[in-house]
């Protein structure tokens, strides 16, 4: 009867899958702790019956078997409208959780009072309560409920010495005390259900978070307006190619991109047609980069481009003018009307021992050459 703590029947925890139950197939906190009412009100009912067997071959009285059966149902029913009425969530589940134990083990110690001669079987099934909620309640608790279990229990063997134990006068009651006991073993099993469950319940937590950390890290390493790399998850990966590169790994191209008189574009249409620009500069970059580009906003109207496995600095620099193209030919009026955007790029390739700093430096000097030679240029560092 007694394995009454099968599942958390509490309110949802927060790293439980009742938390974010996705599916409503999923039964929710209130559906499992009803299930745990069923299958306690299982075991109270199979005590029951071998109780009622024990009293047909005259060891017990037969109101025994009728009275446990009848109050299992009773605190069963008890339970369930506490569940139903919401009254468990409000409890909290280490509190609902313990008083269903305390139940079920006052429940037992009395019938091993009024029965003692299943007084131990009794016993042993309150061990297998108790084990099972110890699973899931705080150590206080367990240890109030073990203290309070372990004085009735030794005041019960103290007041009925040898009549406390377990019918086994005839080939019958034997073989109804070994049923018990296997009853007994095969609660224990259901332990292990618990185990799974909380497996279970864990690395569905493990993966909801491991989820909300990759949200967490694409948050962090994105740029909110074009949806671009910020600038430092391409600082990062700057750092890494550069890293390869030193220990030998292909060459590899950078390119600062600027638009042009991005202020005047700010001040002729306004700030939300500025922020268009940036967005359509960032989509026009991405459908041209290669899949192993990358390109991020590296502040206000200036873009990083990198460009890996590109030692060619020719072949760079085509690159970045069919980019420079792209955004020139852009139907720009579309945005505004008479809007024209173009933009300037600074370019440059690694060179050995230097860090990623001084390509920067140096991509950035070039980028202020193709400002200088009158914008919506190229010009390669
Ligand atoms: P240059 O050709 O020399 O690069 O001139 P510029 O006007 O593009 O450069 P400047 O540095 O003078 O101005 C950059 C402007 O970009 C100023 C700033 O208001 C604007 N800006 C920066 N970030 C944003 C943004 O997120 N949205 C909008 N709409 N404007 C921005
Ligand atoms: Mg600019
Ligand atoms: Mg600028």
């Amino acid at each position: 009867m007694p394995i009454r703590h099968m599942q958390y029947s509490g309110p949802p925890l927060p790293d439980t899958p009742a938390a974010t139950t996705a599916s409503p197939a999923q039964a929710g906190p209130a559906g499992r702790a009803m299930r745990t009412q069923g299958m306690v009100l299982a075991f109270y009912i199979l005590d029951a019956v071998l109780m009622a067997a024990y009293a047909a071959h005259g060891a017990l009285p037969p109101l025994a078997a009728l009275a446990y059966a009848a109050a299992g149902c009773g605190l069963t029913g008890l339970f369930v409208a506490l569940v139903r009425t919401g009254v468990h969530r409000r409890m909290g589940g280490a509190w609902f959780t313990t008083l269903q134990l305390l139940s079920a083990c006052t429940l037992m110690l009395a019938t091993a009072a009024a029965v003692p001669q299943i007084g131990m079987l009794l016993m042993l099934t309150m061990i297998v309560a108790v084990a099972t909620a110890a699973l899931q309640l705080p150590l206080r608790h367990v240890l109030a409920v073990s203290g309070l279990i372990a004085v009735v229990s030794l005041a019960l063997l103290w007041a009925y010495g040898g009549r406390f134990g377990m019918p086994l006068d005839d080939g019958w009651l034997r073989l109804l005390s070994g049923s018990w006991f296997a009853l007994i073993l095969g609660k224990i099993a259901a332990i292990n259900l618990i185990g799974t469950q909380m497996r279970k319940a864990l690395a569905a937590s493990n993966a909801r978070l491991a989820q909300a950390l990759t949200q967490v890290r694409e948050l962090s390493e994105r740029d909110e307006l074009t949806g671009l790399q910020n600038r430092r998850s391409i600082l990062t990966l700057l750092t890494e190619e550069r890293a390869r590169f030193a220990r030998g790994g292909p060459a590899f191209a950078v390119a600062i991109m600027d638009i042009d008189h991005f202020k005047r574009v700010n001040d002729r249409h306004g700030h939300a047609t500025g922020d268009e620009v940036l967005r359509r500069f960032a989509k026009i970059a991405s459908g041209i980069l290669r899949s192993t580009d990358r390109i991020a906003r590296f502040g206000g109207e200036e873009f990083l481009l990198l460009l890996p496995n590109t030692p060619d600095a020719r072949l760079a620099g085509l690159a970045a003018e069919r980019f420079r193209c792209a955004v020139e030919s852009h139907p720009w009026a579309d945005v505004a009307a008479d809007l024209a955007v173009t933009c300037s790029i600074g370019l440059t390739i690694s060179r050995a021992g230097e860090e990623a700093a001084e390509m920067l430096e140096r991509a950035d000097a070039a980028l202020y050459r193709a400002k200088s030679a009158g914008r919506n240029a190229v010009c390669a560092g």
